[in-house]
Order: structure tokens, then sequence, then C-alpha cells
């Protein structure tokens, strides 16, 4: 129902005439990035060709979310109709919303529809019937109006102005610079976005909420060594029995067991819950309400762990989703590098496969061609032991593996060995046998150079 039209409009700014498309039916249910549009104020602009200058369509609207019984009118001041000429635009709109109604679906909110003087007017009326309050919508327009004066900003008042902020600046402040930084890749302005990113670094370290962030990710960074040392001290045959008098030990410490989860999840399992259940009918009386609450600790840990986890494929599909629909793939890449881990490339390599078991070689090929770019993007990050080594494990041959070798072992000493045991840690885990193969015949190379 969300009809895309098409008109010639001549530019504001240089005057020249231009076929541009718009829309003037927004149906939420049906059109759901439509909304999304209309929210972040991109609904109906229209770059011009000739000069690049972006022109805000002027036409009548009519926003539709059957789900909320929501019906919205908008006509722009600037048009300067009349009010005959405003009802005939709206009438023909609202035939236009009814025509394309389902059998019996009519309802008497779609008789009286409501009205919105501005374009925020109608933004703010939908943002209300998603349950954003008026003070909400300030909040964040008070977020946005800040982002906005620190990129303004010259770089020696960026301190101060954030210090003379400080008590505006928390979670939600940073989520929209970080969504601000995402919209100006999308819509090309990649100077801006690397602005934003840098802006984004100095608010950390020079407000008080960054700071707390910066110190909790070290505490927790910390905790997390201790707990992937004691458990590298168990050794390779530990049994569950192990892994909970290791919890039960730190049983105390939250912080502590969400660490151990982290690092180990699949220990706790089905049978690790039974044995635990076990243990606590043979304890002693006096000890069992503290087994008992590590059990729903260590239930509730797991149960979020396995959140994050979907959460964080969530997430790299949608960064992936980014990449394939921007016209420059390559920057998009480089602006969220942290961002590309081993769960990316999970999802990215499971949708190469679908495109292919669906024959849809267009997709494949473009899925492949983010894949090339990743790993030239991640390499390039690498230290020079890891490129090399990834180097030897993608050759197409063991003879041009061996090729790799005598032209490059020359730049490296033995401590190319540890990053081949650190390589070897992570295939293990992955279960990639072929790799570990090659992986092993490199170490007896390597071995027999310096050894
Ligand atoms: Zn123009």
């Amino acid at each position: 129902m969300s009809k895309v039209m098409q008109t010639t409009i001549s530019c504001t700014q240089c005057r020249q005439p231009f076929r541009a498309v718009f829309q003037n039916v927004i149906d939420a249910q049906e059109d759901p990035q439509a909304k999304m549009r209309l929210l972040t104020g991109q609904i109906n602009l229209a770059q011009c060709p000739h000069c690049g200058a972006v022109n805000t369509m002027l036409t009548p609207l009519v926003y539709h979310d059957p789900t909320k019984e929501l019906l919205i009118t908008f006509i722009p001041m600037e048009m300067g109709l009349s009010k005959d000429a405003q009802e005939k635009a709206i009438g023909e709109l609202m035939r236009d919303v009814t025509s394309r109604l389902p059998q019996g679906a009519f309802k008497g909110y779609l008789l009286q529809p409501r009205q919105a003087l501005t374009m925020q007017g109608l933004v703010d009326q939908v943002l209300q019937a998603d349950g954003v309050t008026p003070e909400m919508m300030e909040t964040q327009r008070a977020r946005v109006r800040l982002v906005e004066m620190l990129l303004e900003a010259s770089d020696e008042d960026i301190p101060a102005l954030i210090e003379q902020n400080d008590d505006q600046i928390d979670s939600q402040f940073m989520q929209t610079v970080t969504l601000l930084a995402q919209r100006m890749l999308q819509e090309g302005q990649q100077g801006v976005a690397e602005r934003l990113v840098l802006l984004q670094n100095q608010i950390v370290a020079c407000s008080t909420f960054g700071k707390q962030l910066v110190e909790r990710s070290r505490a927790q960074d910390a905790l997390i060594e201790q707990a992937a040392n004691e458990i590298n001290a168990l050794g390779p045959n530990a049994q569950r029995a192990d892994f909970m008098n290791l919890a039960i030990r730190y049983a105390d410490s939250v912080e502590y067991l969400q660490a151990i989860v982290g690092l180990v999840r699949p220990v706790f399992d089905y049978t690790f819950f039974q044995e635990l259940q076990v243990r606590i009918g043979q304890s002693p009386a006096a000890e069992r309400p503290q087994l008992e609450a590590l059990r729903e600790k260590l239930l509730e840990l797991t149960a979020m762990a396995d959140q994050q986890t979907r959460l964080a494929l969530q997430n790299a599909a949608g960064l992936l989703q980014t990449i394939v629909n921007s016209p420059d793939p390559q920057a998009v890449i480089a602006a969220n590098l942290p961002l590309i881990d081993y769960t990316f490339l999970q999802v990215l390599s499971a949708n190469i496969q679908e495109a292919d078991r669906r024959g849809d070689v267009n997709v494949g090929n473009r899925l492949k061609a983010i894949y090339s770019l990743v790993v030239d993007l991640l390499q390039a990050d690498m230290p020079p032991e890891l490129q090399f080594i990834n180097e030897v494990l993608a050759a197409s041959s063991e003879e041009a593996a061996r090729d790799v070798i005598t032209q490059r072992m020359g730049e490296f000493d033995g401590q190319l060995l540890e990053a081949i045991e650190a390589v070897e840690e992570q295939l293990t885990d992955q279960n990639e046998t072929a790799l570990l193969e090659r992986l092993n015949w490199l170490r007896e190379e390597v071995v027999q150079i310096f050894g």
C-alpha cells in the first residue's frame, strides 16, 4: 500500500529539473522501512543529480498503522493549498487507503483521521502511539543537539564542553552517537561518520560515564584473565566435578561465576546441573542453601550467556545487512572493524552457503566479495606472524605453501612458534581438522629451522 510515485521537480538550489520519487501513503504494517524513514527524517527527500543538493519534496501524506488504529494526515503548509484543494488531496489518498483494505477490515477510525500540522508533529504522533512520551522525545532531541554542538566545536573546545555536559552523558547518549555515525555511513557521509567515531573516543576519555566504563571493562578483563588461568590449571582432562568445585569456591562472586560461564559455557550442560543436584542432596543440611543459591545463579548466568550469543548473532547479521546494502562496502567494513569477529565471519559464511544453496549467484558473489574484503582488512590489522601463518594455511597446495615459507621465513624469529600455538588452540576449538594438519606441518618446518 506504501506506493512510490514519480514526478519532475526543479532543484531549489540550481533550478534544474529532475525526476524524483516520493511517497504519499505510508502503511506502517506493510512497509516498516517507510515508517523508519519517516521517524528518522528521511522520507520524501530527493538528491539533485546536477548539484547534489538534497530537496525536501512537498506532498500531502497519509500515515496508516492498522495494528494501532492510527490514521494521520499531513499537508505541508508550504504547499499553500486552499481548504478545498486540501480536502480533495486527502480524499484521494484516503480512497487509496480504503480501496486496498481486505474485505471487512473497514473500521470507524478510518472516517476520522487525525491531522498533523507539521512533519515533526506527524513524527511525534507516531512515536506517542509507540509509547514514546513527549518528555522522552525531548530528552532524545537534547541528546542529538549535544552531539551536533560537539561536532561543530573545535578540537580544543571539546574536552571542556564534555565536562560541562557531563550529567547528560550516559549509555543512551553513547548509543545516540553510534546510531548517528551508522546513519551517516549509510548516507555516504564518510567524513562526518569518522568525526563521530573520534568524538566517541574523546567522550569516553573525558566524561565521568566514559571513565567508569573503562574502569569496569578493565576490572572485568582482569577477572576473566584470572578465571581463564584457573580453568587452564585444571588441565585438559578436567571433569564436570572440577568445574563444580571451582564454581563452589567462587559462589559468592557473581562476576567471577559470569566469567567462568562465559569462558566454558558448554561445561554447564544438563548433566552438570544433574550432578550438582546430586551433590546438594549429599551435602550436610547446613551447606545446602548456599549450593541451592549457586545452582540458581548458574542457571541464570547460562541463560544470559545464551541470550548474548543470540544477540551477537543478530548484531552480526544486522552489520552484514548494512555492508551488503552499502554503495561502499569497504568503507563500512573499515569503520566497523572492531565489530568484525569470529561470530561475524560465521554469519557471513552461513549466508554464503545459503545463497549457494538457493542458486542465487548475484547475492552469493556479492557476499563472497565481502568475505575477501573482510579477510584482507583483518589481515592488514594482524601482527606479521599471524599474517604469515594465514598465508601458509590459505596456500593452494603444499608446494605453494613451501614457496611462501622459503620467501618469508627470514622475517621471523622463535616468536613464530608462539603464534603457531595460539592459532592451533583456536583451530582446535573450532574443529578445523584440515587446517590443523597444515599447521602441524608448518610447525615441523619451523622447528627444523629454529629448533
Ligand atoms: Zn540542483
